[in-house]
C-alpha cells in the first residue's frame, strides 16, 4: 500500500513543519459484540501548527473507508484526500485543526485494536497494541515518536464493559435511550507518542490496589493500581504477587530515579493473543495473558514475569517520559528497560537468579542474533517502520543491555544513575538521542567526553561479537609460566573492544567439588593481552574467563579446562560461573569445535545436577537442537533415543512435586520416541500411570497430547474430547498445534493451507498451526513444502499484515530440514530476488545463516 511503510526522512520532514497541541479522539466499539461488525467509529481531531504556511503535509491512517475529513472548517473529499494509509493535507495555517472521520477496522493480528471473543463464555474483549506504527489503525494521526501530544480519548462501549486508557476516566456517562452503551471520558494524558496510546475495554475482570509515597517536598504521590484479565481466567489470576512486585518496583525506581512517576495511575492488563511480551503504555501496560498461570508452571516462569513487570515499569522513565526521536535509537529505551528489569529485580525482589538468567539465556539471544550477516550495531540505522518492526531483536534489548552492564561497570553504578536522574530532568516529556545520554555520562562518571565518545564507538557503533581465549603455558612441575587472553573477532565485524573482565581459576576440592581459588579483574584491549598476576601460580582445573559476567563475548576455554569439564562441568558450585559455562559450551557447539554429541553427553550427565530451573530448561532445548540440527544425522536416532531415555531418567529420580519434576516431564514428552516411553504418556493420561508427585494439570494434558500426536497415537476423536474439556482459548491454540503435529498428509496439508490461503486465522493461530507443522521425525511429509514455501514468500510479504507474514517467514521456514537442498533452495531464492522486500529478505538470510551454520555443525560431528 503506497505510503504505509512511512519512512524517517518523511518523518523528519514533518517534524519539521509541525508540532502538534493535542488529540481528542473518539472511539464507538459498541458493535465489538457483533461477530459481523467488522468495523468500528473513529472520529479524531488534531489541533496542530504550521511553521511555514502554505506548505503540505499528511497524517497517517489505515482504514477501510473514511466518512468525512475537515481541515481548518473546509470539508475534503475523503475519495481525494485518502488512499487507504495517508490523509494528503494542503495548504497549513500557522494554527491548525483536522477532524477525520473513519471506519476503522476490528484486528485479528494483534496489531491495532485487536478483537477476541473467548470461547468459554463468548464474551468479546478489545486491547490496542501500536508499535511501532499502528496506531493509525484506530485514528488519524502523526504516527512518529517526536510529535508528542496530550490525548483526550473518549470511548463509547457496552454498558457492561470497563474501559482503561493511559489516563483515569474523569466520568462515565449513560447512553440516553435504552442505556446499552456507556460513554467513558479519559483525562487529558500528558504529552506522549502516538505508539504509547493505548485503550482496553471488555468485561474485564479487574483486582485493585494502591502505593503511595511521601516525596522529597513533603507531598505524597497516591498511585491507584489496577490488574486485568479476561472473567475466565479470574480463578487463576494471582494479583497480590503481580502487585507485590508492582510495589517493590515503584519502590525501587522512586529511590533511585528521584523522579516522581508521571502518568498518575498504574494498570496492568492481561490480554489474550498477544504478540510480544508486553508493551509500556503509559499508565496503561498490556501483558500477554499467558503469564496468568492456569496450570503449574516452574519458578523460572514467575521471574520471568516479575522481570517483564520491572522493565516495563523502567518504560515510563526511559521510553514513555523521555522518548527516542526516531527509531535508530529504539536501542536506548529498549537496553535501559531490559538491563533495568534484571537490576531491579536483583536489587528489589525475591527473584535472585536473575543475572544467570541474563548469563545464560538474554544474552544467548544476543549471541545468535549477533553472527547472523544481518547484525548491526546497537545503533541501527532504520529506514523506515518495516525496518523498525524488525528491530525488536536480541542486538537492541538483550546486547544493548550487556553493554550497559559494561558501562555500569566502566563509569560506576553511581555515576550511571546520577546521569539517568539529570537525563529525565533535562529531557522530560521530550525526544532524545544517543547523544543526550552520552553527554550526562560523560559528566557524572567523570570519563569525559572523549572516553565516552570511544566507548560509544567501539560498543555502540560496531557489531559483532568478540572471543575470548585463554592461552596458558606451563612449565614441568605444572606452574604457568605465562597467562595470555586472546581477543579475536568475526571475519565481517574485526573490531577487537575494550573488555572489563573477571578471570576466575577454579580446582577440585576433595568432595569434588569445583571452586573458585583466585580471581583478577582487568582490562583486556587488543588481540593479546597478557595477565602478569597469574604467572607463577599452579595451572588450575578450570580457567573462567569472564567470570561474573562483565563483559558481553564468547567464552572459550583451554584444552585442560576443556578435559575437566567433560568430567566435572556439574561440580562446579556458583550457579553463575555454572550458566556461563553451560553457555560458552552451548556456543562452541554451534560454532563445531564441540561436537553435537559431545554437548549431549554433556547435558545427559550433568543436567540432573543443575540446581537454577531455568538453565535446565535451556539445557533441554538446546540438547534437542543439538540432536535435530547440529547432530550428525546418521547419529540422530541414537542421539534422540538417548535423550529420551535420559529424560525418564531425570523423571524418576526428581523430587515429587518439584519444578524440575515438571521440566523433565515436559521434556520427555518432547523427546518420547520409544513404545514404553510412548505408553508413560498415554498412561498419564489416562490415570492408569502415575509418577508421585507429577499433577497431570491441563497445560502438560496438552503436552501429552502433542506429543501423541505427532508419534501417530491421537484420533481427531481424541483430541476433539480434549479440546471439549479444555473448551478455553489456550485449549483451542493446543488442540490446533495437536492436529497439524499427526504424521499425515493431510494434516500437514491443512495447516499449511489455514495460513498460507487465508487471511482469517488469527495471530495466535498462526503460531498454532506453524508450532505443530514442523516435527523432527516427519522429514518427509513436509519436505514437499521447501518449494511451496519459496514460492508463496513474496506473496504473503506483500498481502498480510507484517506480524502475520512474520510468523510465516520464520515458522513455515523449513528449518529441520538442514540438507544441502535446503540451502541451494534458499540460496537459490536469496538470488532471485534481490529486489524484494528489505525486511523480508533479512528473515530469509536470518534463516539461512542458521541452517549453514547447522551443516558447519554436522560435519564437525561427523568429524
Ligand atoms: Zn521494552
Amino acid at each position: 500500500m503506497p505510503g504505509k511503510n512511512l519512512s524517517r526522512d518523511e518523518a523528519q520532514q514533518r517534524a519539521g513543519i509541525l508540532s502538534v497541541d493535542g488529540y481528542e479522539v473518539h472511539l464507538d466499539v459498541t458493535s465489538a459484540p457483533d461477530a459481523s461488525a467488522a468495523t468500528f467509529r473513529s472520529l479524531t481531531t488534531i489541533r496542530f501548527r504550521c511553521a511555514e504556511v502554505g506548505a503540505a503535509s499528511f497524517a497517517d491512517l489505515v482504514a477501510p473507508a473514511v466518512r468525512a475529513v475537515t481541515l481548518n472548517g473546509r470539508a475534503l473529499d475523503p475519495g481525494a484526500v485518502f488512499d487507504g494509509a495517508r490523509v494528503r493535507l494542503e495548504d497549513l495555517a500557522a494554527e491548525n485543526v483536522l477532524v477525520v472521520d473513519a471506519d476503522c477496522a476490528y484486528s485479528r493480528t494483534g496489531e491495532g485494536l485487536h478483537r477476541f471473543v473467548d470461547p468459554v463464555d463468548g464474551e468479546t474483549y478489545l486491547y490496542t497494541h501500536f508499535e511501532p506504527a499502528e496506531a493509525r489503525r484506530v485514528f488519524a494521526n502523526f504516527e512518529q515518536p517526536d510529535l508528542k501530544a496530550p490525548y483526550v480519548f473518549t470511548v463509547t462501549a457496552p454498558a457492561a464493559w470497563d474501559v482503561y486508557a493511559n489516563s483515569a476516566a474523569e466520568r462515565v456517562e449513560e447512553q440516553a435511550g435504552d442505556g446499552a452503551a456507556r460513554t467513558w471520558h479519559f483525562l487529558a494524558t500528558r504529552p506522549i507518542s502516538t505508539y504509547l496510546t493505548a485503550v482496553v475495554a471488555g468485561p474485564y475482570h479487574v483486582e485493585r490496589d494502591h502505593w503511595s509515597r511521601e516525596l522529597p517536598d513533603g507531598s505524597t504521590l497516591e498511585i491507584p493500581l489496577a490488574a486485568t484479565c479476561r472473567k475466565s481466567l479470574a480463578r487463576y489470576f494471582d494479583a497480590a504477587e503481580i502487585f507485590t512486585v508492582t510495589k517493590q518496583g515503584l519502590d525501587f525506581f522512586h529511590e533511585e530515579f528521584d523522579y516522581p512517576y508521571p502518568f498518575g495511575k498504574y494498570d496492568q492488563c492481561f490480554v489474550p493473543e498477544y504478540n510480544i511480551g508486553a508493551m509500556e503504555n503509559p499508565g496503561c501496560v498490556t501483558f500477554r495473558e499467558e503469564y496468568v498461570f492456569r496450570s503449574k508452571v516452574t519458578e523460572a516462569a514467575y521471574e520471568a514475569r516479575a522481570n517483564v513487570i520491572l522493565h516495563e515499569m523502567a518504560h515510563m522513565w526511559f521510553g514513555d517520559l523521555v522518548t527516542m526521536k526516531w527509531w535508530d535509537d529504539l536501542w536506548l529505551k529498549e537496553s535501559f528497560a531490559d538491563f533495568m528489569g534484571h537490576f531491579a529485580q536483583q536489587e528489589a525482589t525475591k527473584y535472585q537468579a536473575s543475572w544467570v538468567t541474563f548469563a545464560n539465556q538474554r544474552k544467548g539471544w544476543a549471541y545468535r542474533q549477533d553472527q547472523y550477516p544481518t547484525t548491526h550495531p546497537i545503533t541501527a540505522d532504520i529506514r523506515d517502520v518495516e525496518d523498525a518492526k524488525l528491530n525488536f531483536d536480541g542486538i537492541t534489548y538483550a546486547k544493548g543491555a550487556s553493554v550497559l552492564k559494561q558501562l555500569v561497570a566502566y563509569a560506576g553504578r553511581d555515576a550511571f544513575f546520577e546521569g539517568a536522574r539529570r537525563y529525565f530532568q533535562q529531557h522530560a516529556y521530550g525526544n532524545t538521542v544517543l547523544g543526550d545520554l552520552l553527554e550526562v555520562l560523560a559528566v557524572t562518571s567523570g570519563r569525559g567526553e572523549r572516553a565516552m565518545a570511544d566507548w560509544s564507538a567501539a560498543w555502540l557503533q560496531t557489531a559483532g561479537v568478540n572471543a575470548l581465549t585463554p592461552q596458558l603455558t606451563v612449565d614441568a612441575e605444572g606452574r604457568i609460566t605465562e597467562f595470555a587472553v586472546l581477543q579475536d573477532a568475526a571475519e565481517d565485524h574485526p573490531s577487537l573492544r575494550p573488555h572489563r573482565i573477571a578471570i576466575g581459576l577454579y580446582d577440585r576440592e576433595a568432595d569434588g567439588a569445583l571452586l573458585r581459588t583466585a580471581r583478577v579483574e582487568l582490562d583486556v584491549t587488543g588481540a593479546r593481552t597478557v595477565v602478569e598476576e597469574l604467572a607463577g601460580r599452579p595451572r588450575p582445573a578450570l580457567v573462567l574467563v569472564n567470570d561474573d559476567d562483565l563483559t558481553y563475548c564468547k567464552i572459550r576455554f583451554d584444552t585442560h579446562s576443556l578435559v575437566t569439564l567433560r568430567t566435572a562441568l556439574g561440580e562446579i558450585r556458583e550457579p553463575l560461573a555454572r550458566a556461563l559455562t553451560w553457555s560458552a559450551c552451548w556456543n562452541l557447539t554451534r560454532d563445531g569445535l564441540m561436537p553435537a554429541r559431545d554437548y549431549v553427553a554433556l547435558v545427559l550427565r550433568f543436567a540432573g545436577q543443575e540446581s537454577d530451573i531455568g538453565v535446565l530448561q535451556s539445557l533441554h532445548s538446546q540438547a534437542k537442537v543439538a540432536v535435530e540440527s547440529l547432530a550428525d544425522p546418521a547419529w540422530r536416532a541414537e542421539g534422540g533415543r538417548l535423550l529420551a531415555e535420559g529424560a525418564l531418567h531425570e523423571l524418576r529420580l526428581a523430587a515429587p512435586g518439584s519444578d524440575h519434576q515438571l521440566a523433565w516431564a515436559r521434556f520427555l514428552a518432547s523427546t518420547a520416541r520409544a513404545e514404553e516411553e510412548l505408553r508413560l504418556l498415554e498412561g498419564l493420561l489416562a490415570g492408569s500411570a502415575r509418577i508421585d508427585g507429577l499433577e497431570v494439570d491441563q497445560d502438560l494434558r496438552w503436552s501429552l497430547w502433542i506429543a501423541l500426536a505427532a508419534a501417530g497415537r491421537a484420533t481427531v476423536e481424541q483430541l476433539d474430547a480434549e479440546l471439549k474439556r479444555d473448551n478455553t482459548a489456550s485449549g483451542h491454540q493446543k488442540a490446533v498445534q495437536a492436529m497439524a503435529a499427526r504424521p499425515t498428509a493431510e494434516a500437514k496439508a491443512a495447516a499449511w493451507s489455514a495460513v498460507v490461503d487465508s487471511d482469517q486465522l488469527p495471530n495466535a493461530m498462526v503460531g498454532a498451526q506453524t508450532a505443530g507443522f514442523a516435527q523432527a521425525g516427519q522429514l518427509e511429509l513436509t519436505a514437499p513444502y521447501t518449494a511451496r514455501y519459496f514460492e508463496q514468500l513474496e506473496r504473503v510479504w506483500a498481502e498480510r499484515s507484517i506480524e502475520i507474514a512474520m510468523r510465516f517467514v520464520g515458522g513455515f521456514f523449513p528449518r529441520l530440514h538442514t540438507d544441502e537442498a535446503t540451502l541451494a533452495a534458499t540460496d537459490g531464492w536469496l538470488t532471485g530476488h534481490p529486489q524484494a522486500a528489505p525486511a523480508l529478505r533479512r528473515l530469509v538470510l536470518e534463516c539461512r545463516d542458521e541452517l549453514a551454520r547447522a551443516l558447519r555443525a554436522q560435519a564437525a560431528d561427523r568429524a
